[in-house]
């Protein structure tokens, strides 16, 4: 099976390598705030799922700042006016705020010649018709994702997780989505707590039924982080994480069960190792990358 990661999807579309910058847009969450739910989903740190991001400048300020952490990635034969960058905003729930502020720090992110395009990481409660209308008007002169944190497709675990929506809101919500022209990329959690096998590849089967399916997915195991519900709770009483094998494992049956047109935009997640608890590989980056490419045939 051909599959279609990222890196080539950039290169494809773009011409060239591009490099994510990871930004803020001060938003917070309505699973924080208490409109929803207080201490956000179980798995989320106190970083809103967005550990690497710059703190709250001007936006200017903060590619800036951003572009100096990935610069050192791009090959030297890429000149400094050469570069392309992808604006993310990434942490916490970056439609949930004023619109008319959202969107005017989004048209100012776009608005500089390195940014080739905007990413908004959300959720699918949280993408007003509005909204999504300012961002096709965007989407017109440089792309725009949207990124949905799905997690599972599985209403018993996301009550578990605390998500605090149905799965049927994810549906609806993209439906508007694509309907309003947008890439939309979902973002799935292996090895949530009490998920058996079957249930972690129905969350894949789920979304290859989407009409149309995902553009990109995005997927990592289950991580306890410090400062978390489910950390607590591993702290008190330990429960059973997946190892390294069962989840390269699980990721090649569920990039099986995903449409080849789907874009691998990440299969690993990368923890900041200070706050990680468990389990103790994902801070081994170099082996967790090796282990999946040598599952997924790649670069063999
Ligand atoms: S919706 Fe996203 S930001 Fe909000 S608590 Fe859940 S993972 Fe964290």
């Amino acid at each position: 099976m051909t599959r279609y990661f990222l890196s080539d999807y950039l290169k494809d579309t773009f011409g060239t390598k591009v490099y994510k910058l990871s930004l803020q847009s001060g938003c917070t969450c309505p699973n924080r705030d208490g409109t929803l739910g207080f201490g956000g989903c179980s798995f989320c740190s106190e970083g809103g799922s967005g550990d690497f991001a710059s703190p709250l400048l001007p936006v200017r300020d903060q590619i800036e700042a951003a572009k100096k952490l990935v610069d050192a990635k791009f090959p030297r034969r890429i000149s400094e006016s050469d570069r392309k960058y992808i604006a993310y905003f990434q942490s916490f729930t970056n439609t949930y705020g004023d619109t008319e502020k959202l969107c005017a720090l989004y048209e100012e992110a776009l608005s500089f010649p390195e940014i080739a395009a905007l990413s908004v990481a959300t959720r699918p409660d949280c993408l007003s018709d509005e909204v999504l209308f300012r961002l096709s008007e965007m989407n017109r002169t440089k792309p725009v994702w949207i990124e949905l944190g799905l997690q599972t497709s599985d209403d018993k675990t996301a009550e578990r997780i605390n998500r605090c929506y149905k799965t049927e809101v994810f549906g609806e919500c993209w439906k508007r989505l694509k309907s309003a022209g947008l890439e939309g990329i979902v973002h799935i959690i292996l090895g949530l707590p009490g998920e058996s096998e079957a249930e972690m590849l129905e969350t894949a089967g789920y979304l290859a039924r989407l009409d149309p399916p995902p553009d990109g997915i995005k997927i990592s195991n289950l991580q306890i982080l410090k400062g978390t519900k489910l950390g607590e709770e591993y702290l008190k009483k330990p429960f059973n994480l997946l190892s390294l094998d069962e989840y390269a494992e699980l990721v090649c049956k569920c990039l099986d069960i995903l449409p080849e047109t789907t874009v691998i935009h990440r299969i690993t997640g990368d923890p900041p190792k200070k706050i990680l608890i468990a389990p103790a590989w994902c801070a081994d980056k170099k082996t967790v990358i090796n282990t999946l490419n040598k599952k997924l045939n790649r670069f063999s």
